[in-house]
């Protein structure tokens, strides 16, 4: 935390709005819309429940197929089986890691052929490091497929200057308790069309229909945010920026010490944007670096530090492991090889130095 949220949650209190809406909740929105430059915000109980939602106002059901990125946490994956959908995956490129466009159009140029093109296409912006929006973006419009934005790990990244999240149909952003600023949990839907945001709201407050009397038409569900965690998220919001320049801080830090060694290199920092460095990640190639990842990891682990495997692709998650993919090569090579470094906000030099000198003690020994 950053100090400026205890005194906004102090409001909060004195105001008496402990409730899941207030004007902590209307000010968050704004305040998400003014620093994204998204048209219109709802704020949610988790990232999950905003694409769930956004899912949902689609009319995505059984039978549909929702295509989404492999390299990812299971979140961005979960609400099309929630929709009863069907997920396939594709493979990342070498340059961002995130979704391949050159598979994304074989994809729907096969799907188009046989007459059965996607709902919708999930695009992922992994570890703070936006994909490459524009080719991705221009398929989905060729094939009119609405593309969502999974902007989660991506909060402070920059995609030719704009904020990731706001280029497709619809995005969202978590602020669960490990993303780059947090209310605990929460979550914010982004989008230019105000029926999915009043749908979207209308849903997550268990449907009520505008009645005096408790009356319902549709399906509700209860995935609004708090309004003490929204005093949360707009006091960390102030030090998102600051949040971002110490991540850089960190990777630089690590690249400097480390990036010599035979065998290790960076995750890197495509051209078309600013990589927020939420997380710094290695890839060890262990025929050169003399010890493969999960030799360093228990190393580090030994000195209790703790450092984890990059996200296991989808389809080769046991869940997951029967549906379509296309490729999938890229991201089992980066999930055997890459490993995610300590990369928090509160890292001192003198942990930095600690964690550096315990990875280049793996490459001597
Ligand atoms: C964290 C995360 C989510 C889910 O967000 P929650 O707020 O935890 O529900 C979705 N996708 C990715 C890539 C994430 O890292």
């Amino acid at each position: 935390m950053s100090g400026h949220e205890q005194q906004l949650v102090q409001e909060t209190f004195a105001s008496n709005w402990i409730a899941p809406l207030g004007p902590q909740v209307d000010a968050f929105e704004r305040e998400i819309c003014a620093y994204t430059a998204a048209p219109h915000a709802l704020a949610l109980s988790s990232g999950t429940a905003a694409l769930h939602l956004i899912l949902l106002h689609l009319g995505i059901g059984a039978g549909d197929e929702v295509v989404v990125s492999t390299l990812t946490f299971s979140a961005s994956v979960n609400p099309i089986l929630y929709c009863g959908a069907t997920p396939i995956f594709v493979d990342s490129e070498t340059e961002s890691w995130n979704m391949d466009a050159h598979l994304l159009a074989d994809l729907l140029a096969q799907k188009a052929a046989v007459g059965k093109l996607p709902k919708a296409v999930i695009l992922v912006h992994l570890y703070g490091q936006s994909a490459d929006i524009d080719p991705i973006l221009a398929l989905c419009q060729q094939y009119n497929v609405p593309l969502i934005e999974d902007a989660a790990e991506a909060l402070g990244t920059l995609y030719k200057g704009r904020a990731p999240g706001t280029f497709g149909y619809a995005g969202f952003y978590s602020f669960n308790g490990n993303k780059i600023i947090t209310t605990s949990g929460g979550g914010m839907l982004v989008s230019a069309d105000q029926t999915l945001i009043d749908h979207a709201r209308k849903m997550a407050t268990q449907a009520r229909d505008d009645a005096p009397h408790y009356q319902h038409s549709e399906l509700g569900y209860n995935y609004r945010l708090s309004n003490v965690l929204a005093a949360i998220g707009r006091g960390q919001l102030r030090v998102l920026e600051e949040r971002v320049a110490i991540r850089r801080r960190n990777f630089d830090y690590y690249q400097e010490t480390l990036g010599h060694l035979p065998g290790l290199t960076f995750m890197p920092e495509a051209h078309w944007g600013r990589h927020s460095r939420w997380l710094t990640v290695i890839q060890i190639d262990p025929a050169q670096f003399g010890a493969d990842r999960e030799q360093v990891r228990l190393a580090l682990e030994a000195e209790n530090i703790e450092a984890r495997p990059v996200w296991k692709p989808m389809h080769l998650q046991p869940i997951f492991a029967s549906y379509e993919c296309w490729g999938g090569d890229t991201a089992a090579h980066l999930f055997n090889h890459g490993l995610c470094l300590p990369s928090g906000s509160a890292l001192t030099t003198a942990d930095l130095e600690r964690v550096a000198q315990a990875v280049s003690r793996q490459r001597v020994s």
